[in-house]
């Protein structure tokens, strides 16, 4: 992008910094004013200034990330095997394997790149959002489209778009991603103090930083790259990935087969030397050793594979922020959610208005309430869609419905204070003229009147209520109380949210505008006018997650805001068991260890009139437990839960801008259903991971007990595999297979077994049982056998030369050749068994993957090719085989995959019989 080179008017860029000057010259060279642009002028303007997008320098360290796929433990041990194919006087092996280093690491390079790209392209494909004055009119406009001179609104929980100088109110800043320092400030509109650094000017706000509390109005005045944020990512380079669990094991099995191939060549070579093995083999075998145990396609496929994984989320509606969070999502144990919204559809009805005095007129009241104290609006026109809070909307719909006056500009204009929702107060109260000031224009001036309008949880209102309207005002007695909470009781049973209304006729302090309110002195003495039920239906596609739930051994606790009551008739409803119903202040009076004995119990738990601090707190001590925690959640306090669990999950429809960032998964529908598809989903990335680690894993015993024979007779045998052959089954014949079991569909039953453990690996002892001792023993029993029945039918015992000019050299590439065909078709076997983990073939269906069949059709040919095409004849050294050899090969994919067959059924029936092995 051309920064810097774009025409721009003078009267905006030339003039030095003009934040520092008063408010109205800025926004006069700005040729902006308090009513913001127009939709023109907004338009002209994005065409001269850009777009307000900050893109990251080209920088991506892409030195340092390809020369970290060169130093990769798997890449030292096959630098190692070059350099002693160069020892051993094999120089056009050594070159080869450095061949092999060398697009092996291309490959990784580009396939992280690649996936790295997806994953950004899918956090850039959430939209970001400003509330923009345009035309006179607020509006939502995409962030990208603000430019200099445009008024936005920024609202708590909102992410600020670009920099900006205040016009009015005040605001909360969290600076953390400009400074680091993860401190809440306040911006409050005012005289700018002209020597302050920029960063700590008061009315000043910066793109990139989120709004954590306060509403306020400001004027733009940088955009994209000109904003300080803009200039800072311009400066510093990217931070290096951390290194996901996944690539930490993977560093672990590279030097678990260091090891692996030490300790064989320490073991197996002085028996070798003893046998009579000659320098140079010495040399070859130890060069065989290291090529064979190598897993050349290990690194790539795994990070196709979690790309795959990310992929596949995203069409399901979760947007992962990180590869690794693929592979942690396979391995959540407990899901705390949200109630509303979550699992339920978020779209309310008042079902139920109750007021003290029978009546419909009775209700007036109540519903003027509904009007006042509300920040949401009503769809105008045909297109436009309600906005704001769905218990807001569904008061409003319900107010217009029964014939309440809801006209929105009268009811800003009449509102003289707003204390919005608190989610740990449960309630919103509103302070507003009483609407007859304007008829009694003219009157002389008299200490002015106001109305103070309160909404919010009966728990959270009724102690502030001293009077009920019972016809009229009078004093509420315990027996009003006890009254109002039965009847709550009744409304709550029925899953119905419950909110109280009340009010009170008050003087403006001082009698004058303008003055400040304080919450705690308008909250008080308030007159109870009624109780609402809102109902808010269940989705129709959690009951089926929460079974996919229980069935998966997965722990799903509710912590809401709401009444534990309504929260557990709503969790019942879905099929949740709500064993039982914990407030947050109850959580609160909690020891940790007192919370950590309640969450062991194995019960699903409904954590009620609970705050984000409660959430926090249930989050540790679930993850002191060792649970692998996703969470849930939507407002600016819950970032730090979210940020904390192992899973953050936010949502994509009605969460915080704040709540996104912190999130690792952001949820495009919003729904319940998706975290379980996401954890099916996780779990079947990891189980794919594990499939082709056994794949290619089991080829390495049939391709090192060729070399163990070699040194063990001292040469007596001769060599019945070459490392370039091994290298074409490594590098060529497998690759497409191994890929293909990447993209395995789930196994059944993948949702019906419990979490894996947080420590359990990709590599167990099972399966390196698997694959070596069963998968790769009867393979190396399998092609030995082949190799010697071509050796022994031509002639040959042991320690005939079989050298080339030798009588027997034909027969011997015949033999080798033989046995490199033998390991193909037991591969194809092995491919097959590594398709399931314990279930049968037959249950997943042999051409279930259909990308498998063409890979195992490609490792055919590939093989074909090698052994029948003299140029490839003379730089593998394979000879075609006739007939009869190929008809002895031919039961060797069978055999294989039967001897695994058998054994996965064996287990089956042990488990089926016995306790879960787990
Ligand atoms: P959740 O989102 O977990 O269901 P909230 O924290 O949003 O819970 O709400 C908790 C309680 O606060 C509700 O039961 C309701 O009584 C009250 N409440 C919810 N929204 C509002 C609102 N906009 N104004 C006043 N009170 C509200
Ligand atoms: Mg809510």
């Amino acid at each position: 992008m051309g920064e810097g080179t774009t025409g721009r008017p003078p009267s905006v860029e030339d003039e030095e910094t003009s934040v520092h000057e008063p408010l109205a010259l800025l926004l006069a060279h700005l040729r902006s004013g308090p009513g913001g642009l127009t939709h023109r002028e907004a338009e002209r303007r994005l065409v001269v200034f850009g777009p307000n997008v900050l893109r990251r320098r080209g920088k991506r360290r892409f030195g340092r990330a390809l020369v970290r796929q060169f130093v990769h433990p798997l890449a030292l041990l096959l630098w190692v095997a070059s350099l002693l194919a160069f020892v051993a006087g094999t120089p056009v092996l050594g070159w080869a394997i450095i061949a092999v280093i060398v697009l092996n690491a291309l490959l990784a390079f580009v396939q992280e790149q690649q996936a790295e790209r997806a994953v950004e392209a899918l956090v850039a494909y959430l939209p970001q959002e400003a509330t923009a004055v345009r035309d006179g009119v607020r509006q939502v406009v995409p962030a990208a489209t603000l430019v200099p001179g445009d008024v936005v609104i920024i609202d708590e929980g909102d992410r600020i778009s670009a920099d900006g100088r205040l016009l009015d109110g005040s605001l909360e800043v969290d600076l953390s991603a400009l400074t680091g320092e993860s401190l809440a400030v306040t911006r409050a509109a005012g005289p700018t103090d002209a020597r302050a650094a920029l960063v700590e000017a008061q009315d000043v706000v910066f793109s990139g930083t989120t709004c954590t509390g306060g509403t306020a109005r400001a004027v733009v005045f940088a955009t994209g790259a000109h904003s300080e944020l803009g200039r800072i990512a311009a400066l510093s380079e990217r931070g290096a990935p951390e290194a996901s669990p996944l690539e930490r094991q993977v560093r672990r099995i590279a030097w678990l087969i260091a090891a692996v191939a030490l300790g064989v060549g320490v073991a197996f070579l002085p028996l070798g030397t003893l046998a009579g093995l000659s320098l140079p083999d010495a040399f070859v075998f130890a060069t065989g050793l290291l090529v064979a145990n190598v897993p050349e396609g290990l690194l790539p496929t795994i990070t196709l594979a979690l790309a795959v994984g990310v992929r596949a989320l995203a069409v399901r509606g979760a947007l992962v922020k990180r590869l690794s969070a693929v592979e942690t999502l396979g391995s959540t144990t407990t899901i705390c959610t949200d109630k509303t919204g979550t699992l339920t559809t978020n779209s309310m009805q008042v079902l139920e208005v109750w007021t003290p005095r029978e009546g419909d007129a009775a209700t007036r009241p109540v519903r003027e309430v509904m009007v006042a104290c509300n920040t949401a609006d009503l769809a105008g026109g045909p297109g436009s869609v309600d906005e704001g809070d769905p218990t807001e909307i569904a008061l409003l719909r319900y107010a217009a419905d029964t014939g309440t006056d809801v006209d929105l500009s009268r009811r800003e204009g009449r509102r003289r204070a707003i204390f919005r929702f608190d989610p740990r107060l449960a309630r919103m109260t509103t302070v507003d003229d009483t609407g007859e000031s304007d008829e009694q224009a003219g009157s002389p001036p008299h200490p002015e009147q106001l109305v103070v309008h309160s909404k919010g949880a009966p728990e959270a209102v009724l102690p502030l209520c001293t009077r009920v309207l019972d016809g009229a005002p009078r004093i509420l007695t315990e027996a009003d109380r006890a009254r109002t909470r039965a009847v709550q009781e009744a409304l709550t049973a029925r899953g119905l949210r419950v909110l109280a209304f009340a009010s009170r006729v008050t003087v403006a302090p001082g009698g004058r505008r303008g003055v400040e309110f304080a919450r705690e002195e308008v909250e008080r003495d308030l007159c109870l006018l009624g109780l609402a039920g809102l109902h808010d239906p269940p989705r129709p596609e959690v009951p089926a997650a929460v079974a996919a739930c229980h069935e998966s051994g997965l722990t799903v606790h509710v912590v809401t805001g709401d009444h534990g009551q309504t929260a557990a008739e709503v969790a019942r409803e879905v099929g949740l068991r709500a064993d039982r119903i914990v407030t947050g202040t109850d959580v609160a009076a909690m020891s940790e260890e007192r919370l950590g004995e309640l969450l062991a119990g194995g019960q699903e738990l409904i954590f009620a009139r609970s705050s984000p601090e409660t959430k926090l707190r249930i989050v540790d001590a679930l993850r002191h437990r060792g649970e692998v925690v996703a969470v849930t959640g939507d407002g600016v306090n819950d970032a730090p839960a979210l940020r904390r669990a192992d899973i953050g999950v936010a949502m994509g429809r009605t969460g915080t801008d704040v709540a996104r960032e912190a999130a690792t998964m952001v949820l495009t529908d919003d729904n319940f259903a998706t975290i379980v598809a996401a954890v099916e989903e996780g779990r079947r990335a990891f189980d794919n991971v594990r499939k082709f680690v056994l794949y290619i894993f089991a080829h390495a015993v049939p391709e090192v007990a060729p070399f163990l024979l070699f040194a063990l007779s001292g040469g007596a045998v001769p060599l019945p595999l070459t490392v370039l052959q091994i290298l074409a089954i490594d590098l060529g014949t497998e690759t497409l297979p191994a890929l293909a079991l990447g993209r395995e569909p789930a196994e059944p039953g993948v949702m019906a077994r419990p979490p894996r453990g947080r420590h359990e690996g990709i590599i167990d002892r099972r399966l390196l049982w698997r694959a070596w001792g069963l998968l790769g023993l009867v393979s190396a029993v399998l092609v030995l056998g082949a190799f010697f029945v071509v050796l022994v039918s031509a002639g040959w015992h042991p320690g005939a030369a079989t050298g080339p000019g030798t009588a027997l050299h034909g027969s011997y590439l015949q033999a080798t050749t033989a046995t490199f065909a033998g390991i193909v078709a037991c591969q194809l076997g092995t491919a097959f068994a590594a398709r399931t983990d314990h279930a049968s073939l037959r249950t997943v269906g042999i051409f279930s993957n259909p990308l498998l069949l063409a890979g195992c059709a490609f490792e055919i040919a590939f093989a074909a090719a090698l052994i029948y095409l003299p140029p490839l004849q003379r730089v593998f050294g394979t000879a075609a085989l006739p007939g009869s050899v190929l008809l002895l090969l031919l039961p060797f994919p069978f055999i294989v995959w039967g001897v695994d067959e058998i054994s996965r059924w064996r287990r089956r029936r042990r488990r089926d019989r016995g306790p879960a092995p787990r």
